[in-house]
């Protein structure tokens, strides 16, 4: 099947066309500054006209089966990729005040292929749904209950879609089934987060109400004191300041002042001690999490590393896995170093839990999920 994969952002559209039987991708792109200023398309419909522009060639030859969307937020409601129809576009409207950046961008997207094709399959992936199996001891937060009444505070996760990926490569690539498979799976890219896998199932995961709590990311703060937002906003500061701050302007980009994993090894390496710090308090923040997860899934069977940091950055690697002795984990040097885009074990064979790199790959996953709604339907 034909699957155009689209990640509609607020200002931007990524698309890729991929072919579920032989995981081709025939085409991809990135539309941005919508909305922004002159040169770049006045809305998200014009941004689409010139996505359909640009795979006129490609779609000529062999015409699109279906439209997959990433969608951010699914809220409490789906816990797996639906067909979309125009209740549900307006139910992931209503969810727009629960990732106001993301949601109404989806949205946008979604009419804006209904515009365009108008019998086109679409089909709805959410980055939530993956997080739906979470316990309520997992997911509430000890506050007043009104507040999860009132406006769904609770926690929800993100990066599911990643997360369930690369949950199924790394039980297929150790040979345990999944349903007993218990994982530790570190998604590290520009956001962060970790989650806790027992029995195939998200049980636990480091992003929250929104993807800004839990580990320290390239410009995201992760956990802090909530009293810092009280005496910040008794400072003066306005609710949007302080949003940019602990979105825009925190974690790595922070600590050392360029959020690139790349630029801050390789300053630690020339004895750059800001940058050091930076690297000791991302990879103490995320051991101890491992830690906290190994034990919330009773024993894990593997930690898993992916995405832009955890696929590449060896040195990172090293440096988080170095604080785990006290679970006996160990790294084989050389299998951490080798470059490779396949899933692979780089933990040494003494080590008490395997190691695991395993490329994600969220537009794949969005494009099986969409053929696989659409097949069924
Ligand atoms: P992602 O959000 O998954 O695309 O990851 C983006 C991040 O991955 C970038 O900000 C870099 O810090 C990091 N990254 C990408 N390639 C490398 C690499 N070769 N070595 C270290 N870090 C990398």
């Amino acid at each position: 099947m034909r699957v155009l994969v689209i990640n509609s952002g607020s200002s931007s559209l990524k698309y890729q066309v991929r072919d579920t039987g032989t995981n081709e991708v025939a085409a991809t792109g990135l539309i941005d500054r919508i909305g922004e200023d002159a040169g770049g398309p006045a809305d998200h419909a014009e941004a689409m006209e010139q996505v359909a522009a640009a795979l006129a060639g490609e779609l000529a030859d062999k015409p699109l089966d279906a439209v997959g969307h990433r969608v951010v937020h699914g809220g409490e409601r789906f816990s797996e990729p639906v067909l979309i129809n125009n209740e549900i576009t307006r139910s992931i409207e209503r969810l727009n005040p629960l990732a106001p950046l993301h949601n109404p961008a989806n949205v946008l997207g979604i009419r804006a292929i209904t515009a365009k094709w108008p019998d086109m399959p679409q089909v709805a992936v959410f980055d939530t749904a993956f997080h739906r199996t979470l316990p309520e001891h997992a997911w509430r937060y000890a506050v007043p209950d009104e507040l999860y009444r009132q406006y769904g505070i609770r926690r929800y996760g993100f990066h599911g879609t990643s997360h369930e990926f690369v949950t199924a490569r790394a039980a297929e690539l150790l040979g345990v089934p999944l349903a007993g498979f218990n994982a530790v799976v570190a998604h590290l890219g520009n956001g962060v987060s970790l989650t806790a896998i027992q029995g195939g199932a998200s049980i636990d995961t480091s992003m929250g109400f929104t993807p800004l709590e839990g580990l320290v990311m390239g410009t995201r703060s992760g956990d802090i004191d909530p009293s810092i937002l009280i005496f910040l906003q008794r400072q003066g500061l306005s609710a949007d300041e302080i949003d940019t701050m602990l979105n825009r302007d925190s974690g790595l980009k922070a600590l050392f002042g360029d959020n690139d994993m790349r630029t801050i090894v390789d300053a630690a390496a020339a004895g750059d001690r800001r940058a050091q710090t930076a690297l000791d308090i991302t990879s103490y923040r995320l051991a101890k999490y491992i830690g906290g997860y190994h034990v919330a899934v009773g024993g894990t069977h593997a930690l898993v590393f992916t995405a832009g940091i955890g696929e590449n950055s060896a040195e990172f690697r090293a440096q988080a896995v170095a604080r785990l002795g006290a679970l006996g984990v160990k790294l084989d040097g050389a299998a951490n170093l080798e470059r490779s885009g396949a899933p692979r074990v780089i933990s040494a064979p003494d080590s008490l839990i395997p190691v695991l790199v395993v490329p994600t790959d969220e537009e794949r996953a969005i494009a099986e999920a969409t053929a696989a709604v659409v097949l069924s339907s």
